[in-house]
Parts: C-alpha cells; sequence; structure tokens
C-alpha cells in the first residue's frame, strides 16, 4: 500500500502520551484524571505530554470548551509539553485543521481494499438495525454499499448524495492486543460492525482521527478510560492496514459513584474540574483523591503529592475495579490540605471566594481572621459563610436571639451597655483579657457565662454559631465590636418599642 504523503515519522522510539479531549462543555472529572496519569507516566520516563483536541463532531462542539480544557488542566497543575496552544513539532494539535490528513488516509484504505464508499440513508439504516434486533443479531451495517459503484447503488434507491466511508472488517478471525492494565484482550472481528471512518461532510470520526493523529504524533502509549475498550480493535485493524507498529495500550477504568454506577455530567453536578474549582477544593488535594482511584503507592500512603506518583507511577499497579468516588474522602484530603497551608497562602486561596460574595478587605485583616477557621474549613468556597460577618457591620438576625434563655430584657441591655464599657477600657484588647474580664462580668452580674457569651456571640458575629467568641473579637478589634454591641442594643430598645 502507498505510504500517505502527510509528514513521515518513524515509529515511536520516546515516550510520548497525549490526552485527547473533546470540546463539548466542562471537561469531565475523567479528564482530569487520565490526564493526571497521562503526565505523571510522561514524565517519570522522561517524556512528552501532548494535548489533542478531538473536535470534530461539530454537532457537540462547544466552543468556549477549549479554553475550559486548557484552564481547568493548568489549575489542576497539568502543564502539556505540546499543544494547539503552546505549538509542537506534530501541529497542528486541533483535528478539525487536519482534515486533509484523514481524507487521504481514508482514500488510502478504499485503494488498498480496506475501506469502502456507502450511500445508505439514514432511514435505511434505521432499518436495518430494527431488523437485525428482531432477528436477536449485534445491529451491523448488511454491507449493501460494499463493492458498488455510485451509479450501481442509486440504481437501488435509498441512497443519499454523498458518501461516507466504512472500515471493511474481516468476517473471520479475531482482533486483540495487550493492555497494560489488564492484560489481553481479544475481540471476535464477526462482531464488529464495517464502523464509518469518514462522515459525508468530510469529517473523520474518532477512530480515523484518533489512529491517524496517534500515529503521526509518535504517540507511544495510549492511556484513557476503559469506555474506549471495544473501539480498541477497529484501531488495530487500521494499524494493520496501514502498516504501522502499535503503540502500547492501557485503559483505566471508570469512575464510579457508590451504588457502582458510572459519574456522568448528566447525573453528578460535581462531574467536573470546574465544579471542584468553583467549590473550593485546592488542586493538590483533588490530584491526591483522583491518584489514589484505583492506584496505591507501593507502601499504602494515602497522602502524595504529584511528583510522589511520577516517582512510582506503574500501570501494572492500577485496579481494575471501578474505583468509587468517595466525596467524603475528598472533603477529608482537601481539609488536610488546607490545614498545611500557611496563613498568607490561604489568604490567597480565599481572597477569589470572598471577592466574588462582595467581601472585600486589607491583607492584614484577612491574616487576623484567617486562623479562627484555618482548623476547621473543609472548602475554600465556605469562606464567605465562615467569615461573612467580619465584612458587614449590620446583621440580619432575629432580635429575639438577643435574648438568650433565662434573661430579659432589661438585663440583656444592662449587659450589652456595660459590656460597652469594658470593650471601651480594656488593655491589651486581646483575647485572653476578653475573656477574664467577662467572665468577672457574668459572676458580678449573677448570670451564666453561657448566657453572657451568646448574647455577646450574637451581637458581635450574628449567629448563634462561629469561631472562638474571644479571638473573634480581637480580631474584630475595639471599633468594631463597640459599634456591634452599640446596634445590638439599639436592636433590644426597637424589639422593645411596639410599632
Ligand atoms: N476524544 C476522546 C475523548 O473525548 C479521546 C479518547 C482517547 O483518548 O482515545 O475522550
Amino acid at each position: 500500500m502507498p505510504e500517505p504523503r502527510a509528514q513521515r515519522i518513524e515509529p515511536a522510539q520516546e515516550v510520548r502520551l497525549r490526552i485527547a479531549p473533546s470540546p463539548t462543555g466542562d471537561p469531565h472529572v475523567g479528564t482530569g484524571y487520565v490526564a493526571l496519569f497521562n503526565r505523571a507516566f510522561a514524565l517519570r520516563h522522561g517524556g512528552r505530554f501532548i494535548l489533542r483536541l478531538e473536535d470534530t463532531d461539530r454537532a457537540r462542539y462547544v466552543a468556549h470548551a477549549e479554553q475550559l480544557i486548557f484552564d481547568s488542566l493548568h489549575w489542576l497543575g497539568l502543564d502539556w509539553d505540546e499543544g494547539p496552544d503552546v505549538g509542537g513539532p506534530c501541529e497542528p494539535y486541533r483535528q478539525s485543521e487536519r482534515l486533509g490528513i484523514y481524507r487521504e488516509h481514508a482514500e488510502l484504505l478504499i485503494t488498498a481494499g480496506h475501506a469502502y464508499r456507502c450511500w445508505c440513508t439514514a432511514q435505511r439504516l434505521a432499518l436495518v438495525r430494527k431488523e437485525m434486533e428482531s432477528r436477536k443479531e449485534p445491529p451491523k451495517y448488511d454491507r449493501l454499499c460494499l463493492g458498488k459503484t455510485r451509479e450501481e447503488r442509486q440504481a437501488l434507491g435509498d441512497a443519499g448524495p454523498e458518501p461516507v466511508v466504512r472500515m471493511r472488517v474481516p468476517d473471520e478471525g479475531s482482533t486483540g492486543f495487550s493492555d497494560l492494565i489488564r492484560g489481553g484482550i481479544e475481540f471476535e472481528n464477526r462482531l464488529l460492525d464495517d464502523q464509518v471512518i469518514l462522515k459525508s461532510d468530510g469529517f473523520p470520526t474518532y477512530h480515523l482521527a484518533v489512529v491517524v493523529d496517534d500515529h503521526h504524533m509518535r504517540i507511544s502509549h495510549v492511556v484513557r478510560g476503559e469506555e474506549w475498550i471495544s473501539s480498541t480493535p477497529k484501531h488495530i485493524l487500521l494499524y494493520q492496514w496501514f502498516g504501522w507498529p502499535l503503540p502500547e495500550f492501557a485503559h483505566f477504568p471508570l469512575l464510579r459513584n457508590e451504588n457502582r454506577s458510572k459519574v456522568s455530567k448528566r447525573k453528578n453536578p460535581w462531574s467536573t474540574l470546574v465544579w471542584f474549582r468553583d467549590n473550593g477544593y485546592l488542586p493538590e488535594a483533588l490530584l491526591n483523591f483522583l491518584a489514589l482511584l484505583g492506584w496505591s503507592m507501593p507502601d499504602g500512603r494515602e497522602i502524595f503529592g504529584f511528583q510522589d506518583l511520577v516517582d512510582q507511577v506503574d500501570f501494572a499497579r492500577v485496579s481494575t475495579s471501578g474505583p468509587i468516588f468517595d466525596l467524603n474522602k475528598l472533603d477529608w484530603l482537601n481539609g488536610h490540605y488546607i490545614r498545611e497551608l500557611s496563613r498568607a497562602d490561604l489568604v490567597e486561596r480565599i481572597r477569589p471566594f470572598l471577592l466574588r460574595a462582595g467581601m472585600a478587605a486589607d491583607d492584614a485583616y484577612l491574616l487576623r481572621m484567617v486562623p479562627l477557621v484555618h482548623e476547621r474549613i473543609k472548602r475554600l468556597a465556605e469562606a464567605p459563610e465562615l467569615l461573612g460577618f467580619f465584612f458587614q457591620d449590620a446583621g440580619t438576625y432575629d432580635s429575639s436571639l438577643l435574648l438568650p434563655k433565662g434573661l430579659d430584657l432589661a438585663s440583656s441591655r444592662n449587659l450589652l451597655a456595660t459590656s460597652m464599657g469594658i470593650v471601651q477600657d480594656l488593655s491589651p484588647f486581646a483575647h485572653s483579657a476578653l475573656e477574664a474580664a467577662f467572665r468577672a462580668l457574668a459572676q458580678q452580674q449573677g448570670v451564666k457565662t453561657g448566657q453572657l457569651f451568646m448574647l455577646l456571640r450574637i451581637a458581635c458575629t450574628f449567629s448563634t454559631v462561629s469561631p472562638p467568641l474571644f479571638e473573634t473579637m480581637e480580631v474584630l478589634g475595639r471599633e468594631r465590636v463597640l459599634t456591634r454591641l452599640d446596634a445590638a442594643e439599639r436592636r433590644l430598645v426597637d424589639h422593645a418599642t411596639p410599632r
């Protein structure tokens, strides 16, 4: 068979891995999962990691999805050595810019008798499928067009104007490959359909494009999700027909929910990478979590970084049972990584979440408030809820909260007024001094510390739950505390005055 005119590159020698997402929307968390292992393996072996966009399905194409793929992979810290945005020796890396190459390869297969044109309409194909199903046969194309010219086929009716190109799958024998994760996998050829490889609009289907590109981009290891296993024999036939060496294959297990259903965008709102970013997961926590799905460190460690994975990654250690996507475990890991952050780093990470909620403050104030939540915040997105009271002087709470159980209006007002005096004069304005002073006040007034502290908590944080009270008052500072106690006292006056 004549060699294609397209770039002629020697068979794979270097280690070159790729991911090939389709820009159809928010990238799925599975894309991050597979990218992680591709990138780690490439780095481990001194190879290169390539990003290729498989954008030939024009019906599902979403223009801004490309940028979402770039952004979310960068956010995860997974960079690529070659790709549509950074270029590289195998350009272009967008399949829609390589249409001529695919057409040329389809022609070569037709000439060699491995592929044929098919003019059957969608209606006819649907009928054929129905008939096969009613005979309990695997639905396959019935090869009406095989061996026919356009004219011969048109004479039979039900023919479309532009043909597709189909693979001519052998009737006998089997096609197999050895998967680095699963071992030998074999499919009987008679069960394979004469797959369309070039559509009537001149665009290739995934099967032709992926093989042509993986070959010309010198991909040494095709590492992808399990859902592509059944496509692999078709790809192997194409490699064989073109006379190309096979890459290695590794099919990672699908991510599953606890009920073992597939993690899907339709069912799981949290299945996109953007969701994790927007909900305040740290990329290092998500990477660690993804690395634990189906993979384990030789020493059983659960907490490890990307470089540790690079040092150890080995596809033979990947388990084939669908790993369960356990969000509780991710929350736990995220909490761990948050606690590892320095105070300044935590400020940087939560700042975008606060700003989005309209909460801006100078660094000094932010640096003082974050220690109050550092130990218990699980996701950065919780910051506006946990810290919101620091940013507003008037809260929107129900005034009756200012009457903790056992305190009447007069005693609450009196306590607030006396508290203002204490706050005014206290020196230093520090949490231990505040605590000592307010404990003494409770005793002196004959109220329980719990009652007084709840009153102060509501007045200062507008909520019955807050970070430790006196530390919080210290961070708020004398002026803000005074303003809030005063506002609370005035609220009680209003509360007492019937409208
Ligand atoms: N375009 C396919 C996808 O969206 C690529 C599959 C492969 O890696 O071969 O996942």
